[in-house]
């Protein structure tokens, strides 16, 4: 009844309270802890801070607290500094903003909705002061006692508005927002200290490297991993006047999600569709879909020709040539990535069927195969997980094969005839005959280590032994699930895994699920783990890479899964750690077993990326292409 009056009755036009007004901007730059992180450390690198200390518990709602040694606020303008629109950092130009904040808003939003309070004292003055700010309402300034710098605390984040603590994702997705968001930045401050610790967290220190060159990779290698300059390539591209830095990794170190993607522009951290897809597309070649690059890039370009000031709290931007800088991204990466030697792998259904078509044998030799060779040797040598046979069309049909030289190389070869006597001799061989009226039919031949030809009554078959193993792994392991822990192997060394400390914790905290796996992980102090056992049912498999993936499957999926949901994703990385790598040779009666298996395994057709494992060829159309029919 009251409410319904409210709107109907009109009311005069008022002007908002400043508080309301501050709670609307806060709506905008505030959306989690994470945000006020962002903005109390952009604060403090623009004040000139070489260290910065941040303290955080309850995933930043219940406390953040921002101390840095830079300039220090006066005491006279405490008052100004959480009034909006008060800024020290007025340029003439916005286009010309050195700075990382300029208006003027953070504070006052901050404190419209938190208790906020701010402790600083300048280099020349006597002693610290001190003022606060609860839900909007001002308390006078104090004396107080600090050290040069500043120190900003935020208490009860959104307790005075209380719809915006219902989106809040739980304290560990929001303080591990907060790690993504100090690494994010520290990346481009080298030089700055940095500690980020809390009872929500184990502790991150990044000590102070400098502004050269190894200087921040050293600073890159805090962030993401030890490993990560070993397998990474430099980046160093110009065009028309916009130059790219920066490290990528390399094919075979890629990871399940896009979450180490970091970039730059003018030395600002963006989030950027642009930029993403122009990551993507520069390793569409040499990554399949499903997997990502690590990548840190540093854009540097005429201000004019770039906004990074879209929006105050989405780090997107807007490029006036977005061609250039897409093209930019793609052709030096790309670049990189050749003169390293490592080739992309050209793509395509056309060369599929070019392979299948007579005159197969001269397009194998004529362009791509070599670099496709390296490439494959690269990543065999690597071991790294999800190549996509679809991918490479030359793959499964070339030169050897196309020559009838089974044998060659020392591939499996036990149908040592050439193809033409398979008939006969199957028809004198009952339990061959048999096979050849199964669906998958009867192993024939292992080409390339990886493909298992097989003969139907009435069609060839071929079946990629890597992807056809990792599914039947994954099923396997489902159902090992369900009646109790997964029988595991002890290693005879502990594996000692170096990952960021984030990604350690995180497993960690799983070691439990792990467990039931069959994989025994611990932590091994910071940023790594130590596993000591692994599934029986994996064999010998890439520890170093399998851990990894687990962690960025976890990393992804962490709070919004069912625990069935996650077990099954666990199972499905495991499972591709775990599968027949190409390259292994198959005995006849191992191959014939596999077919078998695939054939009584429901879901066998596709492997767990969805790509088929096996293809089957009709005699009618294989007929046809030479032109029978
Ligand atoms: P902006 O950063 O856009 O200027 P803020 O609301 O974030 O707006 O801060 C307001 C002002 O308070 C800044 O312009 C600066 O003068 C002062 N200030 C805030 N944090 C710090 C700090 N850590 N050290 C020194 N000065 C600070
Ligand atoms: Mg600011």
């Amino acid at each position: 009844m009251g409410r319904e009056s409210a709107y109907s009755a009109r009311m005069p036009i008022r002007q908002l309270s400043e508080t309301m007004i501050n709670q609307i901007a806060a709506g905008e730059v505030i959306e989690r802890p994470a945000s006020v992180v962002k903005e109390l450390v952009e604060n403090a690198l623009d004040a000139g801070a070489a260290r910065v200390e941040i303290v955080t518990a309850g995933g930043g709602l219940n406390l953040i607290r921002v101390t840095d040694d830079g300039s220090g606020i006066p005491e006279q303008e405490l008052v100004l500094a959480i009034a909006r629109h008060c800024t020290s950092k007025l340029t003439e130009d916005i286009h010309d903003i050195r700075s990382l904040g300029f208006r003027g808003e953070a504070l006052p939003s901050i404190g419209s909705v938190a208790r906020l309070s701010i402790r600083s004292r300048t280099a020349n003055g006597d002693s610290a002061a001190e003022i606060g700010i609860e839900g909007g309402r001002v308390s006078a300034v104090k004396p107080a006692a600090a050290n040069r710098g500043t120190t900003v605390e935020v208490r009860d984040l959104f307790f005075a508005t209380p719809a915006r603590l219902k989106f809040m994702k739980g304290e560990r997705a929001e303080s591990s927002a907060i790690g993504d968001v100090v690494k994010r930045i520290a990346i481009a401050f080298p030089a700055v200290r940095f500690t980020l610790a809390g009872s929500d967290r184990s502790t991150l220190e990044l000590p102070a490297a400098d502004d050269s060159p190894e200087g921040r990779l050293r600073r890159v290698a805090q962030v993401m991993g030890a490993d990560f300059p070993d397998n990474s390539i430099a980046i160093d591209a110009m065009r028309d006047g916009v130059h790219l830095a920066g490290h990528v990794s390399i094919p075979s170190f890629s990871r399940a999600n896009a979450l180490q993607q970091y970039a730059y522009v003018n030395g600002r951290p963006v989030r950027d569709k642009l930029i993403a897809g122009a990551i993507r597309g520069a390793f569409a070649d040499v990554l399949p879909r499903d997997r990502h690059a690590v990548t840190v890039l540093f854009l540097t370009l005429d201000p004019a020709i770039v906004d990074v000031n879209v929006h105050p709290a989405k780090a997107d931007v807007r490029f006036r040539d977005p061609g250039l800088v897409r093209g930019l991204i793609v052709g030096g990466i790309r670049e990189a990535l050749s003169n390293a030697g490592i080739r992309a792998a050209t793509t395509g259904a056309a060369g599929m069927m070019a392979a299948f078509r007579p005159g197969a044998a001269s397009y194998a030799h004529s362009g791509p195969a070599n670099g496709h060779r390296s490439y494959e040797a690269a990543y065999r040598a690597s071991g790294a997980a999800g190549f996509d046979p679809s991918r490479s069309p030359q793959r499964p049909l070339d030169m050897e094969f196309a020559n009838g030289g089974f044998g060659e190389n020392g591939q499996a070869a036990f149908d040592a005839g050439p193809l033409h006597s398979a008939d006969a001799r199957a028809g004198q061989d009952d339990a061959a005959e048999a096979l050849l009226g199964m669906a998958l039919g009867a192993a024939r031949a292992q080409v390339h280590e990886n493909y298992i030809v097989a003969q139907t009554t009435d069609s060839l078959v071929i079946v990629d032994q890597h992807a056809a193993h990792e599914r039947l792994v994954y099923e396997a392991l489902k159902n090992a699930l369900q009646s109790r822990a997964v029988p595991s192997q002890m290693l005879l060394l502990p594996e000692i895994v170096d990952l960021a400390e984030e990604d350690a914790e995180r497993l960690a905290m799983h070691s439990e699920t792990l467990a039931r796996f069959g994989l025994a992980i611990e932590r091994f102090g910071p940023g790594a783990v130590a596993v000591r056992e692994t599934p029986s049912m994996l064999g010998e498999t890439n520890v170093q890479q399998l851990v990894r993936d687990l962690a960025d499957e976890i990393a992804d999926n962490d709070t919004v899964d069912t625990l069935k949901e996650r077990l099954d994703r666990i199972a499905a990385t495991m499972a591709c750690h775990g599968s027949v790598r190409s390259g292994r040779l198959l005995k006849p009666e191992e191959m014939n077993a596999l077919l078998r298996q695939m054939e009584a395994t429901p879901g066998s057709g596709t492997c767990n990326h969805g790509r088929p494992t096996y293809i089957e060829l009709k005699l009618a159309d294989i007929e046809r292409l030479f032109g029978r029919r």
